[in-house]
């Protein structure tokens, strides 16, 4: 047992919205240090705590925009975001649902309010968190992983302390439902009531928490509240969580893909060269066409 220490807790940063439709707290780069080395891969980590929408018929959200160099992971607390990319694809992201699109040579898509939803108003709550791919996969061919609630490996806690969602990599022996690229957890952890459990992965590996319900003990010593995130150091390979009323919380651990990071917007290479040539080739046509 070696201990992993927190290193801060960090209260949600002033959100802004990402077109009109998503209000997010900017917890990574921006909410510690405007540096995408220090949680490689996890580049940014945009989280839309609770928010109202009213209805509209006119459905919010974020127009065309490309991304490369990198995959989006969106996962849906409450809520439902809807789709459409250059490559003619498209789907919802409902509640408990995640989508890990692999943007990788370029992508261009749009990302709104579902229909329905939008129509009926309601709660939005989620999560969109950009996973850094090494060089030798930044220009792949892109594709998604669509993982309905229903197909994410589900570990359940022993004695009714609730169960954790294997969304990549592994918890105790069990295997996550998404492919990565690198070495990477996404856990999503739902405790009930008085209960808790532990986490071990190499000390090496970049880890930090999400508390996107209830309030959480770390390592009995260290409360981190509602909305907040905490980040660890690499001082050890354990901690341990404990909630008294029930929480949710998502913790990720990847190992640092050890890669110069040249970012400019939705383009994150290796090299200013790199950059350019993203912008060129998005000028050119080059990442498909998808209308408005
Ligand atoms: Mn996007």
């Amino acid at each position: 047992m070696s201990l992993r220490n927190i290193e801060l807790v960090l209260s949600p940063p002033e959100p802004h919205f990402v077109g009109d439709g998503f209000r997010v707290h900017n917890f990574i780069p921006g909410g510690y240090r405007a540096d995408m080395q220090r949680m490689n891969p996890f580049i940014l980590l945009d989280y839309g705590a609770k928010f109202y929408f009213p209805p509209s018929d006119h459905p919010m959200g974020v127009g065309v925009h490309p991304h490369r160099g990198f995959e989006t992971v969106t996962i849906a607390y409450k809520g439902r975001v809807a789709h459409h990319d250059s490559t003619g694809q498209s789907g919802v992201i409902g509640e408990g649902d995640v989508q890990w699109m692999t943007a990788a040579s370029g992508i261009l898509h749009k990302e709104y309010h579902e229909k329905e939803f939008s129509r009926e108003g309601g709660e939005l709550h989620m999560v969109q968190l950009w996973v850094n791919l090494p060089a030798k996969y930044k220009m792949s061919v892109p594709k998604y992983q669509s993982l309905a609630n229903d197909q994410i490996s589900k570990f359940t806690l022993e004695a009714e302390a609730g169960i954790v969602e294997v969304i990549a990599g592994e918890y105790k022996g069990m295997k996550g439902s998404a492919n990565t690229f690198s070495p990477i957890h996404l856990l999503n952890v739902k405790l009930n009531k008085d209960s808790g459990t532990d986490f071990t992965f190499p000390a090496a590996f970049n880890t930090a928490l999400l508390v996107v319900e209830g309030e959480l003990t770390v390592n009995k010593t260290e409360v981190v509240p509602s909305d907040h995130f905490a980040l660890f150091q690499n001082d050890g390979e354990d901690f341990e969580i404990h909630t008294e009323n029930g929480a949710t919380v998502l913790v990720m651990s990847g190992e640092n893909i050890h890669e110069p990071i040249a970012a400019h917007g939705p383009f994150v290479m290796n090299t200013r060269q790199e950059i350019m040539e993203a912008f060129d080739d998005f000028q050119k046509g080059k990442f498909g066409v998808l209308k408005d």
